[in-house]
Formats: structure tokens, sequence, C-alpha cells
């Protein structure tokens, strides 16, 4: 069985994907983590994100691997660095160039094959498994999208201002809705939640009861 959780950024879904995944016993694919990682290769290699050409040679270079929820890119483990914000704005950036979505799915669609799957992120119910069983829709206000994105960085020792967290994400929110490929919106058969007032844990035991309920 195939579980989508989609949304833009700061809904909740890579926690909650990851919560539904381990009560479930089902593999957790996080795909936001694939476009950083490869935003973060191009940050690294100096390649200038307005040649769309040399950004989607990127992919084929690369060995994108998860292993105990750590990115391994190319045999090193890049969990933290693809977080920053730098690498934050890119990957939307970069998540707009075709090729590299071709890479990206394919790399996807073999991580689905012969097992059960909660795999988040932004096309996963309306492209990559357009005919997965359960599919969810996350969203949540913008104000409390920012102070969880926010929230997360102080953990990380970096403090940004909400003001500024906003505008960034109405920019990345605006490119991920606008792309001609594969745009972030709701699959028609989604499940949409609204997880503002929510706690992640009650979001993620509320898509249980309703992937449960699917299962029998
Ligand atoms: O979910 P996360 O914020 O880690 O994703 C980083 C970026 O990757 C998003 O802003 C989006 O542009 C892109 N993305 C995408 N399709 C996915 C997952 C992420 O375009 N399936």
């Amino acid at each position: 069985m195939i579980v989508t959780i989609d949304g833009p950024a700061g809904t909740g879904k890579s926690t909650v994907a990851r919560i539904l995944a381990s009560r479930l016993g089902f593999e957790f694919l996080n795909t936001g983590a694939m476009y950083r990682a490869v935003a973060f290769a191009c940050l690294q290699q100096g390649i200038d994100l307005n040649n769309a050409q040399a950004v989607g040679h990127v992919p084929s270079s690369l060995e994108i691997v998860f292993a105990n929820n750590r990115l391994i890119l190319n045999g090193h483990d890049v969990t933290e660095e693809i977080r920053g914000q730098q690498v934050t704005q890119m990957a939307s950036q970069v998540a707009a160039n075709e090729l590299v979505r071709q890479r990206l799915v394919e790399l996807q669609r073999a991580a689905a094959r012969g097992v059960n799957l909660v795999t988040e992120g932004r096309d996963q119910g309306t492209v990559v498994f357009d005919k997965a069983e359960c599919k969810f829709f996350l969203t949540a206000s913008a104000e409390e999208r920012a102070r969880r994105r926010q929230r997360e960085l102080l953990e990380k020792g970096e403090e940004v201002s909400l003001e500024e967290l906003l505008i960034q994400q109405e920019l990345r929110d605006e490119r991920d809705e606008t792309r001609a490929c594969s745009p972030l919106k709701p699959a028609e058969d989604a499940v949409i939640i609204d997880t503002t007032p929510m706690s992640l844990e009650d979001v993620a035991a509320y898509l249980e009861n309703l992937v449960r309920k699917r299962i029998d």
C-alpha cells in the first residue's frame, strides 16, 4: 500500500509521515530531502541555478541513500546541511527543473517497489503515485507554518525573524504552486486536513485511523 502526504512547507508533513510510517510498520520516504540534496550538490559544485542544462545533469552524478532517517549523499551524511536557509531556498529552484524531477521521480518509484510506503512531498499523490490507495494533503496558516520553521531553525542555533521567514515561505510556495511541471496542488481524491490547531501527534493519529479503515 502507498500512502501519500503532500502539502506546502511547514504543515508538518515530514514529522507526521515519519510517525505514521512507524505506527503502520511502513517504509518512509522524504522526497523534499532528495530535492534538497540536489540543491546542496549544486552549491558544492558551484553550479549556476540559471543554467538549466547543468542543473539537470546533477542528479545522475549523485548517489542518494536514506539510512536510519539520515540522508547519505555520495557517502557523506548531509542530513543537517540540507536543512539550512540557503539550501532551502535553492531546493525550490532546483525542483522546477524538469530533468531533475524526472530522475528523482524514477528513484522515488524504485523506492516504492515491493514495500508498503508512506511518502511525503508536493507531487506524490498527483503525479508520482497517482494510483496510491490513501492520499492526504496537509495545510496550515502561513503564520503557523513560519512559526514551526522558526522553531526548527532555533533548535539548530539559527535565529531568523518571523517576518523574514514569512517572506521566504511565500516565495517558495509561489514557486512550488506555479511551476510548469508537477505544481503543488491537492490530488482530486486527497483528504485535505488543516493542521493549524492540531498537534502533529494528533494529525498522525487521525491519518492512522483513516489508513487502517482502508486496510480493513
Ligand atoms: O519538503 P521540503 O521543504 O523539504 O522540500 C524542499 C523543496 O523541494 C520544496 O520547496 C519543493 O520545491 C521541492 N519538492 C518538490 N517535490 C517534492 C518534494 C519537494 O518539488 N515531492
